[in-house]
């Protein structure tokens, strides 16, 4: 049995390259947990807790929440998955929060079994958020009105029929352009943050970088992961 299903795995990837539809995927196949930065902070908005009020106003713009409400916020959520496998989407977004995962990580005497990038250009990236739509019944229900393998059925739900609603912060072209500027900052940003676990997995036969390209169909994006999965 592959090595991911009980695994750890870090998701990497623009903002509307397909890694939460990939995780989705992953997440059904295996039956690890899929635990998503940008999920977990809509949940705080949605039910109003202090976090949430405070992640809000960055969310809106297309900035990062800050990290010291960001990284001890996944370091718990992963401390409680104990042994069971895991894919994380979404985090680490900067250096800071890849190294602190690291330490985490080193600390449990842990390792990462995979780091996965997805490549895409900005403009299809853009595209295909523009065009996203988010199920209020589950999260990991991937609709996206634009992409014919998962367009919604009406106005609901491909998978389940619940309510569908397009995210604020994926209309903003300004909001959109920004996450996308961090994604590609290459000294601090998410970039930098792949770079740093690539040199790690270059020099750790235990962790396997895999680089994607996220530009093909949903299920050649699938199969070419699956086949790297070993
Ligand atoms: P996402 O669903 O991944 O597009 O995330 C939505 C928003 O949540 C982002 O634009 C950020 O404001 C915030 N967010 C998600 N993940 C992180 C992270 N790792 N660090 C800081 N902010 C994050």
């Amino acid at each position: 049995s592959p090595r991911i299903q009980n695994g750890r795995v870090v998701l990497e990837g623009l903002d509307g390259s397909g890694k939460g539809t990939q995780g989705a995927l992953l997440m059904d196949k295996y039956g690890v947990a899929h635990i998503e930065s940008g999920a977990v902070f809509r949940q705080h908005v949605g039910s109003g807790t202090e976090l949430g009020k405070k992640a809000k106003e960055y969310m809106d713009r297309g900035e990062l929440v800050p990290d010291e409400i960001t990284i001890p916020m996944i370091l718990d959520i992963l401390g409680k998955q104990g042994d069971k496998g895991w894919l994380l989407d979404g985090f680490p977004r900067n250096m800071e929060q890849a190294r602190k995962l690291h330490e985490a990580l080193d600390k449990a005497g842990m390792r990462l079994d995979y780091v996965v990038e997805i490549q895409l250009p900005r403009e299809t990236a853009k595209q295909r958020i523009m065009g996203r739509r988010l199920c209020a019944v589950n999260n990991n229900h991937p609709n996206n009105i634009h992409i014919d393998a998962i367009k919604p059925v009406g106005d609901a739900c491909r998978v389940c029929g619940g309510a569908l609603s397009a995210r604020a912060d994926d209309q903003n072209e300004e909001a959109i352009n920004k996450r996308h500027d961090i994604y590609y900052d290459e000294t601090n940003g998410t970039l930098a943050a792949a770079r740093y676990f690539k040199k790690l997995a270059a020099a750790d036969p235990k962790t396997t970088y895999i680089e994607l390209d996220g530009s093909g169909s949903i299920d050649d994006i699938r199969n070419t992961l699956l086949a790297q999965l070993h």
